[in-house]
């Protein structure tokens, strides 16, 4: 299995290259929009070639990409991607518009490739234990959720997260859309309408929220509220579901690493859940993605679930600048 990194990034020098060697995976070359960073992340990450250029790396002997640049060039490439029969793992949000979202889901079915979003929470053994427990009945009847997903945005990502320029800067479109993933993963339910409040406190340029506390009403009923924050360093992260029958609440666990701890709460009382799966999430994705472009399964995240979580972001950025509730569906016109 070969890839080409698309985008000089953080991410996939800190955690998906590793996890793509880690899983037996190569990886040829690297693209970046400047040759002397292409040169030095090649030299730093050990990576045999590099360009500047989409079209030569799309020739390359190659599988697949893994895109990872600002969310702004997400939709080009990886619509270039597809149409050059390369599978793509994409990060998230998988574009910052609807119609490019879209645009990208076509072109993958149209050039038969496997398009998969980069939503690492939800691969967590930590998780996959909470849909287990939600699944079984053991919560009853689920009415509500809560996400507490607030960090410090380490000092080396404080750039185009920040400032204007139509990167998809923002705490929203940064950390929302994966607590939306871990939302629809663990409710298997589609988001309704949600209303959200936003703000600026300084570390962002002026008009780009650093803050945000989400609502969104389930098609199943269910309502769940999520909050993010850039400036919050001492949090610990909780994911909380209550029902009928019991209450389940897990620290820690919002986050990149397989840790974290869940505590289920019923008529006997409380006790924690075991987990024994502790695998890292950016292996079990890249693992599980190249069997999916091998014909065995389905991606950890697929290109839906990666629309469907941008398209609840947009929702709740449309909803904090109009201050009022957005259907879902009122941001499939943007
Ligand atoms: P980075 O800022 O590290 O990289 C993004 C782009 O910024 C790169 O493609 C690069 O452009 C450019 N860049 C990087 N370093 C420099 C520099 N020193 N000077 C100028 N430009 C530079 O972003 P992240 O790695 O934090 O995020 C990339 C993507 O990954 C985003 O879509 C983000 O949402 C997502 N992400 C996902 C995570 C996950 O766990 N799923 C976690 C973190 C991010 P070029 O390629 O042209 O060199």
């Amino acid at each position: 299995m070969k890839w080409a990194i698309i985008g000089a990034s953080d991410i996939a020098a800190s955690r998906v290259i590793p996890a793509m060697r880690e899983a037996g995976q190569e990886i040829y070359g690297v693209l970046s929009s400047n040759l002397d960073r292409s040169i030095k992340y090649a030299n730093e990450n050990q990576i045999t070639h590099y360009t500047t250029d989409l079209d030569e790396l799309l020739q390359w002997p190659i599988d697949a990409v893994y895109i990872s640049t600002t969310n702004d060039l997400h939709a080009a490439q990886a619509i270039a991607a597809a149409k050059a029969g390369k599978h793509i793992l994409c990060e998230k949000p998988i574009a910052i518009s609807i119609s490019d979202g879209r645009s990208i889901l076509a072109a993958a079915k149209e050039n038969n490739v496997t398009f998969a979003t980069n939503h690492h929470i939800r691969t967590s053994g930590v998780h996959q234990k909470i849909r287990e427990i939600v699944k079984s009945g053991k919560l009853g009847k689920i009415y509500l959720s809560r996400i507490n997903h607030a960090v410090a945005l380490p000092e080396r990502l404080q750039g185009w997260r920040l400032n204007g320029g139509n990167k998809g800067a923002g705490v929203v479109l940064d950390i929302t859309v994966h607590n939306i993933d871990t939302l629809r993963a663990a409710l298997g339910s589609e988001i309704v309408e949600v209303t959200a409040l936003t703000s600026s406190n300084g570390l962002a340029e002026e008009g780009i929220e650093d803050t945000s506390n989400c609502t969104f009403r389930f098609a199943n009923g269910v309502i769940a509220n999520t909050t993010e924050c850039f400036l919050i360093p001492f949090n610990t992260t909780t994911f909380e579901i209550h029902g009928s029958l019991g209450s389940l609440v897990a620290t820690n666990v919002m986050t990149q690493d397989p840790i974290g701890e869940i505590t289920v709460t019923d008529k006997n009382g409380s006790h924690i859940v075991e987990v024994n799966d502790h695998e890292n999430l950016y292996v079990k994705t890249v693992r599980q993605f190249e069997k999916a472009i091998t014909g065995e399964g389905e991606p950890l995240a697929s290109g839906q679930d990666g629309f469907a979580s941008m398209q609840g972001a947009l929702a709740a950025l449309k909803s904090a600048k109009e201050k009022r509730t957005v259907a879902i569906n009122e941001v499939e016109l943007i």
